[in-house]
């Protein structure tokens, strides 16, 4: 951080260079959810494949209304009759089965009176009527889902709809974490003098996860250069990803660059305008990305979502770019003379607009700041306040 500090745009660009895609493998549609497709999915038939009821009634050929016909079979979904319509006949049909051949309309069962062996229609029908038609779906040969895209409930449906059964998507990241930090304890561990319980650790797994990549079991380091150096080692041959928390600053007892340096991990960035974040830190070593997020939880939360979620994407070949939207802010902020801020606000919707506010205190060791936030807010450095009502960019956490 010797030097000028970087945008978060050219942080994120930085990142994003260093990125190779992850090789791609082959699931089933049952463990497609939350995956990025790494190939195109091409319709295999015309869906629906063949003309069906879109309700239940009878197949008819179309005619005006009041004339009686007699009910020469029933198609029924799964089981489609084999008899031919003519007119003066109708064939029972049920809901998303075969309309037989013969007939070019489905009368549906409100609008015909039930006789013995026959029905009287009380409706007109026109050529057409409620029968779906092949292809009106997809159709055969159609590109009907792109690389890249991320695998969601639709997705799923669609896909299987098109014929497959199994996917090529993207590998999962590997992401190893560390916490770092000689006062770290173990969730519910009780605490001695000077010590804070490791909260990163698991939101650092939520964050993980959430972007569709693996957690691999997280690691505290103590705060030593050693150890530190011992511990981050293993991770380098492991993982596709390595993210530590803690450490990355400028105190006498911040191991994690030197360590890095020591284990040939090249310097990319060190030190972004960015407020909470400033020394967040990142590397490369074959490939392999690493990142040392500093250890305040909601700074840990802020670069995570900022710089390690857009590389999870682009490991899995989809669109890096979080998901933002314009807003206006719903109280004034006191602006950052040198860096740009990232404000966790939530989200309200008032007159056609949505508007930001900020979530309360926003010190960056204010864990509690995070509860019940939708985005973050980019207030770009400046004198003075940004007023209330001001446009701003916010990014959606999750
Ligand atoms: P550091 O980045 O190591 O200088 O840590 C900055 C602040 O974050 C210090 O107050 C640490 O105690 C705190 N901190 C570091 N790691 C964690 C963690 N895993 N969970 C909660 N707080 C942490
Ligand atoms: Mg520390």
């Amino acid at each position: 951080m010797a030097g000028e500090l970087i945008s978060i745009e050219q942080a994120k660009r930085k990142v994003l260079d260093a990125v190779q895609p992850l090789a791609r493998e082959t699931v089933t549609i049952a463990d497609g959810l939350g995956r990025v497709l790494a190939e195109d999915v091409v319709a295999s038939g015309h869906v629906p494949p063949f003309p069906s009821s879109a309700m239940d009634g009878y197949a008819v050929k179309a005619a005006p209304a009041f004339r009686s016909l007699s009910v020469i079979g029933e198609s029924r979904a799964g089981s489609p009759s084999d008899a031919v319509v003519t007119s003066g006949e109708a064939i029972r049909v049920s809901t998303g089965a075969a309309v037989p051949e013969g007939a070019d309309a489905v009368i549906r069962q409100e609008d015909v009176e039930q006789e013995a062996g026959m029905i009287r229609t009380t409706a007109e029908t026109a050529a057409g009527a409620n029968i779906r038609w092949p292809g009106e779906d997809l159709r055969r040969g159609e590109t009907v889902l792109r690389a890249g895209t991320v695998l969601g409930t639709a997705e799923l449906g669609t896909a299987v709809a098109a014929g497959a059964a199994e996917l090529g998507v993207a590998r999962r990241p590997q992401v190893a974490i560390f916490s770092t930090g000689d006062e770290l304890r173990a969730p519910g561990e009780p605490l001695g003098p000077g010590e804070i319980h490791n909260s990163n650790a698991p939101m650092l797994i939520a964050l993980t996860v959430r972007a569709g990549a693996s957690a691999l079991t997280p690691e505290r380091l103590p705060d030593d250069r050693l150890h530190t150096q011992a511990g981050l080692e293993g991770a380098l041959e492991g993982a596709d990803v390595v993210v530590i928390s803690g450490g990355v600053s400028v105190g006498p007892h911040d191991h994690v660059r030197p360590a890095l340096g020591a284990l040939g991990v090249a310097e990319r960035f060190w030190g972004v305008a960015l407020q909470p974040g400033k020394p967040t830190w990142f590397g490369e070593r074959d490939g392999k990305l690493v990142f040392g997020l500093p250890g305040n939880p909601v700074s840990t939360v802020v670069t995570f979502t900022l710089f390690v979620r857009p590389a999870l994407a682009a490991l899995q070949g989809a669109h890096p770019g979080g998901r933002r939207a314009q807003a206006r802010l719903g109280a004034a902020i006191r602006r950052n003379p040198a860096r740009e801020q990232a404000v966790r606000v939530r989200l309200e919707d008032r007159d056609s607009a949505t508007i930001a506010i900020p979530n309360g205190p926003q010190g960056s060791h204010l864990v509690t700041s995070l509860l019940g936030a939708d985005a973050l807010a980019f207030i770009p450095a400046g004198d003075g306040e940004l007023a209330p009502d001001a446009p701003v960019t916010v990014e959606y956490l999750d």
